[in-house]
């Protein structure tokens, strides 16, 4: 149980991105039940009272970090085995997910959550992945952390091993996905549709989940390729964009969330932009993977027509990590480098979409992203006594451009401290780390999986 109250006192900086974007300089949060109750100078706040009092004196307070694209479930077992020269690994992850048993997804899982929390992360999106989220509804609950999760389905023939239902069955298999999912441990789990891809489903599925999720007050998230190949290859099939093929079938919305969309073009912002549809763009996955940044991310245009753009890190074989603080660092400069124009993706924008602009993009707005009095209690503490937090002037530069989520001291999600004094409380990470090695090895065993273990020979 958390405690009734918790008092965060004397915050060197609390970054609030509030409506102002108040950055608060000793300041001091009140959380009752959950919540905010009060935020404010610490000199305003010093009667108030707590069960437990932090003393912040030498943290900058940040909102939780949310990741709206992040495939939890396999890669951790197998992290790191694609050499850079063996091109897209899309079918070896599809065919080492698939063979993934119930225990290896848990340990997996755990792992995803550790790391994730410990870098500060209070709320993620599983596309889908989760082939067990019974196994892991423990460490869900264990990890005190939000997820949103969903059965992937598609139900036309994939280049890769994907579940394939028929139309019906996935529609079904979605609805009874949402009625057990929906609402669990305290209203931390959110259930939504989750189709693979257009490219992957037919206009009936896609209008179908959409009404489902309408009807349900939820949201639907896709995989959304564009770029010139992707559009000439979605012309051939339907006579339009990527983009403007699914608003033609009616599934754009405000709760439709669109992962990576690399590659669209000024008519599908304008569409992402009138429909309200929002955006989930892996920065980390877009560079390592050579996806193009320079010559198609249109992050800036997105931000610039107001399209709510969340940040991602799609799976710990893709980005490779889970920390949305170098993610926001990835946001920020790689736009700048590719157009020549420092002013691109300032700090501030890279920090909206990990927080606030990120929320509302998953359809949470009104529940975290924010340090307001009303929301809830997600937030994360940095230590600023750490060398790449010196020296400290604009703690906004300094978060994005200096440090990453190794500074992450606490991380308080739903007034509950799940990260406190940069430990976690539960799983033995010592433990859990051999366990995931071994399941690793067989994993690769088992499905014949073989790559040269590194480049440099080791001896
Ligand atoms: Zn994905």
């Amino acid at each position: 149980m958390p405690p009734q109250s918790l008092k965060i006192d004397n915050a060197r900086y609390i970054i609030t991105v509030d409506p102002e974007r108040r950055i608060i300089q000793d300041g001091s949060i009140l959380i009752e039940n959950g919540s905010v109750s009060r935020v404010g100078k610490a000199a305003a706040l010093a009667n108030a009272r707590a069960d437990r009092v932090i003393d912040a004196r030498n943290f900058v307070v940040t909102p939780g970090f949310l990741n709206g694209h992040m495939h939890i479930s396999y890669a951790h077992a197998v992290r790191g085995i694609f050499p850079d020269n063996l091109g897209s690994p899309l079918s070896h992850v599809f065919k080492l997910q698939m063979a993934m048993t119930e225990e290896e997804e848990h340990a997996t899982t755990l792992l995803g959550l550790v790391e994730l929390v410990k870098n500060g992360t209070v709320c993620f999106v599983d596309p889908g992945s989760t082939k067990f989220p019974d196994a892991c509804l423990q460490a869900y609950q264990d990890a005190g952390i939000r997820v949103i999760l969903g059965d992937c389905v598609t139900d036309q023939e994939a280049p890769f091993p994907l579940p394939r239902y028929d139309t019906a069955e996935a529609v079904t298999r979605t609805l009874s996905f949402l009625k057990k999912w929906q609402g669990r441990l305290d209203g931390r789990i959110y259930a939504w549709a989750m189709p693979f891809s257009a490219e992957t489903c037919s206009a009936d599925l896609l209008r179908q989940l959409k009404r489902v999720a309408d009807e349900r007050s939820t949201c639907l998230t896709l995989h959304h390729n564009s770029g010139p190949q992707a559009r000439k290859d979605s012309q051939a099939r339907n006579g339009h964009t990527p983009t403007e093929y699914l608003e033609s079938i009616g599934v754009l919305g405000p709760n439709v969330v669109l992962a990576h969309s690399l590659g669209v073009d000024d008519a599908e912002i304008e569409c992402l932009a009138r429909t309200g549809a929002t955006v989930a763009m892996c920065p980390v996955t877009a560079a390592k993977g050579g996806r193009g940044v320079a010559e198609f991310g249109r992050m800036p245009e997105l931000l610039a027509k107001r399209v709510k753009v969340a940040l991602g890190c799609d799976s710990p074989n893709n980005s490779n990590h889970l920390d949305i603080v170098r993610a926001m660092n990835m946001a920020a400069i790689q736009y700048k480098d590719s157009r020549q124009d420092m002013r691109l993706i300032p700090a501030e924008s890279a920090l909206e979409m990990a927080t606030l602009i990120g929320a509302q993009a998953l359809g949470v707005g009104n529940e975290i992203g924010s340090i307001e009095t009303g929301k809830r209690a997600d937030l994360v503490l940095f230590d600023t006594q750490r060398p790449e937090w010196q020296t400290l002037f604009n703690p906004v530069n300094n978060l994005v451009y200096n440090a990453d989520g190794r500074s992450v001291h606490t991380v308080i999600i739903d007034g509950r401290v799940v990260v406190d004094a940069h430990r976690q409380s539960f799983v033995d990470e010592p433990k859990l780390y051999a366990k995931v090695q071994e399941m690793g090895e067989k994993l690769l065993a088992r499905t014949g999986t073989t790559f040269p273990r590194s480049r440099w020979q080791i001896v």
